[in-house]
């Protein structure tokens, strides 16, 4: 992936980006069909091959790695092992390599420094301390704070054991860095229920103005308690001075896959993954603007065959190259599950 390097991550041009990605995926599968013999029983049996276009491209279901475990290297070269904790049923296992969890660290740092810059800021991380040490049974949520932590300097966990704001330690962040550029992350709800509401609570509000919050993870816990996009983002306004606030969309299932919410409140594919929605009943391509199910794609997965994924998340795409943000490519909204589909414990489990 040498030439992706030099490349503008949202800086390419639906049809430039799509020409480059189509190739990619087309040697993943190749990659896959030699390496994982159960996705070689796949293709085989729906007659799918090299893709001309996106449409084309073969699929898996998200849900599969639910199921049953998918590899494409030798046992001896799986670095680690992702999994989400499910609330039902059981949890996904994502086989990663050294290689992989190398692309997909790679390619965090540089979807989000597009929109943080390259300096490494102060991180307040709304997690426990404990979350990245405990090594053995890598959940999703560690990963994924331990990826970003390569972005921020002076980790500061804002949680306790017990996932109670650990004010000292809060205040002592907030003292040494207010009016200062810093990076905040957590899962939605998290950020909400474990920050937020106890910030509220106690009438007081933090002097964050200059910090940037990524967050993700679902807003199904939040529709119970009615807070939307908007709720949220008013809040971490008016709670913790934020004016930057972007949630991004991911799955466990797709390491490489992080749509993030630009300045307008819309996802946007970055340079090495895209979408495309298919009908919930049909599996048919919609047309653009229709809601369906998102498939996902990304140029990462080397060790199991996940770079393109139908998932059970309705959503639709809203245009393409000309979002007012100036980033090229698709962007998209993401509009819940597909009902019926099994709950999915995932990363925002935390009860
Ligand atoms: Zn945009």
């Amino acid at each position: 992936m040498t030439e992706w390097w030099d490349l503008p991550v949202y800086g390419l041009s639906q049809q430039e980006k799509s020409q480059l990605l189509l190739a990619r995926l087309n040697r993943l599968t190749a990659l896959h069909h030699k390496g994982c013999d159960a996705y070689a029983r796949v293709l085989k049996s729906f007659g799918w091959g090299e893709a001309d276009d996106y449409a084309a491209l073969p699929y898996l279901a998200a849900r599969l790695f639910k199921l049953s475990r998918w590899q494409s290297v030798p046992q001896e070269e799986v670095f680690k092992v992702l999994t989400s904790s499910g609330t039902t049923g059981a949890p996904s296992q994502i086989v990663l390599d050294r290689e992989t969890a190398a692309l997909q660290s790679k390619v965090l740092v540089r979807i989000l420094q597009d929109f943080i810059g390259k300096q490494r800021l102060p991180m307040l991380l709304i997690e426990q301390p404990t979350l990245i040490e405990q090594r053995s049974g890598f959940s999703a949520r560690g990963a994924g704070a331990l990826g970003l932590s390569f972005l921020g300097r002076d980790h500061t966990y804002a949680l306790d054991e017990q996932m109670r704001p650990n004010w000292p330690v809060i205040e002592a962040f907030c003292d040494k860095y207010a009016k200062q550029p810093v990076l905040l992350f957590g899962f939605t709800f998290m950020v909400w229920q474990c920050l937020l509401e106890p910030l509220r609570q106690r009438g007081m509000s933090l002097p964050l103005i200059q910090g940037v919050l990524f967050h993700s993870g679902g807003w199904k816990k939040l529709q119970h308690l009615a807070v939307d996009n908007a709720a949220f983002k008013q809040a971490c306004r008016d709670t913790l001075g934020l004016s930057r606030v972007h949630n991004f969309y991911g799955m466990v299932e797709q390491v490489g896959s992080v749509f993030v919410e630009c300045e307008q409140g819309h996802l946007h594919a970055p340079l090495f993954s895209d979408l495309l929605v298919r009908d919930p009943l049909t599996h048919a391509v919609s047309q653009p603007g229709d809601i369906g199910l998102l498939q996902v794609l990304s140029a990462i997965p080397q060790s199991y065959p996940g770079h393109s994924l139908l998932t059970e998340d309705l959503g639709r795409i809203l245009g393409t190259d000309d979002c007012p943000c100036g980033r090229q490519g698709h962007y998209f909204e993401v509009l819940g599950r597909q009902r019926g589909a099994e709950v999915r414990g995932c990363s925002d489990t935390f009860q």
